[in-house]
């Protein structure tokens, strides 16, 4: 259930988490969580922990997470008010047929029936294994590799639908790199001894998988060898994340008969035509020296090994929806990569699912009972405010030339912002769920998400298409819309209450509207311009000083260790670390410029400055597992949230001064970095 293929910078890692509108709070000082600092600690040694030592010490990490966090918190509570909902519907026995009461209902039940998926076993999915089992030549290879596209099986690559980089009004197909069982390439390449015993891992659990499939041990042994071979070269071939985050990298439009020049042993037309999507005359080739390595692998590795790596695939995709075997391997390989101790409960894991194939469905009636109208309007007062900050500063950066301003300035007249949910629902009429084989259900969700989004290819932009669903907690900018989304998830405690002191409001959402502000002119984002084209605007002087602020973050960030051998790499996350420096500059100085400042008080002592940096440090309030950390480290271009809080403070005099912090404390940095 992955989907790349659009520019979209978010403010935390996408998963699946959703949001809880908990009860407004009428206690002024609430918001600002006194019993959650550990005054043992020196604000001017680590702020972070100066901020959430007490929480943390007092929140260790469930046995079925790998973290546990304020965001954790309230996630684990929505799925339970989900799942109310969910139980709601499946027992309703007046639902019509083909309602959308009818299908969140059958899901709910078809992945609970424990003893009907126990008793089914491997048995649903043996039409997909009989298709692997027939490949007689390298046509009917590529025939299977377009079906398990449509299912939702990675076959080598993954297509979908985009925004045209280059023409920001037009949807187009784009295909990009694959095929990884691990969760990327570095897991493959990288030295080191826990690398390599994730490696060990997963070929342990590749073999569990082709004998729970029936396979003798030994046979299954060399299978999963075949299968680390094959996706250690296409490893070897992919674009690394860092590289990915350059749009030109990734950009690379072609007419099918270049498709079929870059890789000759693989049918673009036939492949189009299995996905039924005639009559498309350009993609965009997203990593060509992936696929002309791939393209060779097609000749150079037997059809019979191509068999073993699809069946590899197949079962990895949907063993979570099969038998207790099927899952309890699956768990445990999920296990090695984040920490996780124990599988989280059935429900959570069925209600996870369907939250997601059915994530709008769900969303629209979670609007309904739980995001109150007020919140809406008030934050977008706020967006509002930093909007004017950042005009402000646009106005005055004294290094920035005339011509690059004005380019600035449009761009940030053009954002806007969408705030709680879309202004349209989807419509699930097409998608059949019933009561079950469950991993069927699974299947056809896949489908349907598939062919919908293959259906805006060749069409001009739906500007009400959201990317994320609403209930989750999280928010992003989309530099081809130029517009900032901030779902209903995100708009409620920790991040916002409309009881909340406006420091603390300006300190959490306020920061997560300036992070994503930031990322329009950020050193990925600002390759886009007003109009959500790749172009650019910047005079070359403009640009060369815009670079050297972003390359100061990524050289501080890269100083910083997190394991043995592991530091971060500054250059996965410099883009989410500026959205970060200049997101909570610019809530800093709305929170200054706004009517509620004037009237701000102290709470127990704290000045309301000293309130507004708490307030941001105790949004990130976390415990993470080593192996989760280090998973993040690899793949999540967001640095670990001690990281956000004490990497970005360590760059704001206004801080400092709020906290007196001494010239040589590491709460200040040597080199400070300046976005504006
Ligand atoms: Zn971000």
């Amino acid at each position: 259930m992955k989907r790349w293929l659009s520019a979209i910078l978010t403010f935390v890692v996408c998963g699946l988490s959703t949001g809880v509108s908990a009860t407004p709070s009428n206690d002024e000082s609430m918001g600002l969580r006194l019993d959650w600092l550990d005054k043992g600690i020196s604000s001017a040694q680590n702020f972070y922990a100066f901020a959430n030592g007490h929480w943390q010490q007092q929140h260790s990490i469930p046995s079925n997470y790998s973290r546990w966090s304020t965001i954790s918190i309230l996630d684990k509570k929505i799925l339970q008010m989900i799942q109310q909902m969910l139980i709601e519907a499946e027992k309703n026995k007046s639902a019509k047929p083909g309602s959308i009461q009818q299908k969140i209902g059958d899901f709910y039940f078809s992945g609970m029936d424990e003893v009907t998926i126990n008793r089914l076993g491997i048995a649903p999915l043996k039409s997909e294994f009989d298709k692997i089992e027939s490949i007689k030549n390298i046509q009917d290879l590529q025939a299977v590799i377009a079906y398990f596209q449509i299912i939702g099986v990675d076959s080598g690559f993954n297509f979908g639908s985009m925004q045209d980089f280059m023409n920001s009004e037009n949807m187009i197909g784009a295909v990009e790199q694959g095929g990884l069982g691990l969760p990327d390439r570095d897991y493959y390449l990288k030295e080191g001894k826990k690398f390599q015993q994730v490696r060990e891992a997963y070929i342990r659990y590749v073999t569990k998988m082709f004998e729970l499939l029936g396979d003798p041990s030994e046979q299954a042994a060399s299978e999963a060898n075949v299968v680390m071979t094959i996706e250690k070269t296409l490893a070897e071939a992919s674009m690394s994340k860092i590289d990915q985050r350059d749009p030109h990298n990734v950009y690379h439009m072609m007419t099918i008969s270049e498709l079929g020049k870059l890789t000759p042993n693989f049918s673009w037309p036939q492949f189009l035509n299995t996905i039924q999507l005639q009559g498309v005359k350009r993609l965009n080739m997203g990593m060509p020296e992936f696929f002309k390595k791939w393209n060779a692998l097609l000749q150079s590795v037997s059809l019979n090994d191509w068999k073993i790596y699809l069946r590899s695939h197949l079962i990895q995709s949907f063993s979570s929806f099969l038998s207790q075997a099927f899952v309890d391997e699956s768990f445990k390989m999920h296990s090695i990569i984040t920490g996780t101790k124990t599988q989280l409960p059935r429900w959570q894991r069925v209600v996870s699912t369907e939250n997601h194939v059915l994530g709008f469905a769900i969303g629209q009636w979670y609007v309904e009972k739980y995001f109150p109208a007020s919140s809406k309007k008030q934050v977008l007062d706020i967006v509002h405010n930093i909007r004017n900050v950042l005009r402000e500063d646009l106005q005055t950066l004294s290094w920035m030339t005339p011509e690059t301003r004005k380019a600035a300035l449009k761009k940030l007249d053009l954002m806007s912002a969408q705030v709680g949910y879309p202004s349209k629902w989807w419509d699930y009429s097409t998608l059949v769920i019933d009561r079950g084989p469950y991993v069927l259900n699974v299947k056809r969700a896949q489908v349907f998400l598939f062919k919908r989004d293959l259906h805006k290819i060749g069409k001009p932009i739906d500007k009400t298409e959201w990317e994320m669903n609403p209930q989750t907690i999280n928010a992003y900018y989309n530099p081809s819309m130029n517009i900032i989304y901030l779902p209903a998830g995100i708009l409620q405690p920790p991040f916002f209450d409309p009881h909340y002191p406006a420091s603390i409001n300006y300190g959490s959402i306020g920061y997560v509207i300036g992070h994503e502000i930031t990322h329009g002119f950020d050193d990925q984002g600002a390759q886009f311009d007003g109009h959500g084209n790749l172009k650019n605007w910047w005079k070359p002087q403009d640009l060369e000083k815009f670079k050297a602020a972003t390359q100061c973050i990524m050289e501080q960030y890269s100083q910083y260790k997190i394991d043995d051998d592991l530091f971060i790499q500054g250059k996965l996350v410099m883009g989410e670390a500026t959205a970060d420096l200049g997101g909570l500059l610019l809530a800093y100085r709305a929170f200054h410029a706004s009517t509620a400042y004037k009237n701000a008080k102290r709470i127990d002592g704290y000045t309301p400055d000293q309130q507004f940096f708490l307030g941001f440090a105790q949004s990130w309030a976390e415990n993470i597992r080593p192996e989760q950390l280090r998973n993040f480290n690899t793949v999540d271009p967001h640095p670990p949230a001690q990281y956000r809080v004490n990497g970005t403070l360590a760059n704001m005099p206004y801080f400092q001064s709020a906290f007196d912090i001494p010239e040589s404390s590491p709460m200040r940095s040597q080199h400070r970095c300046v976005i504006w």
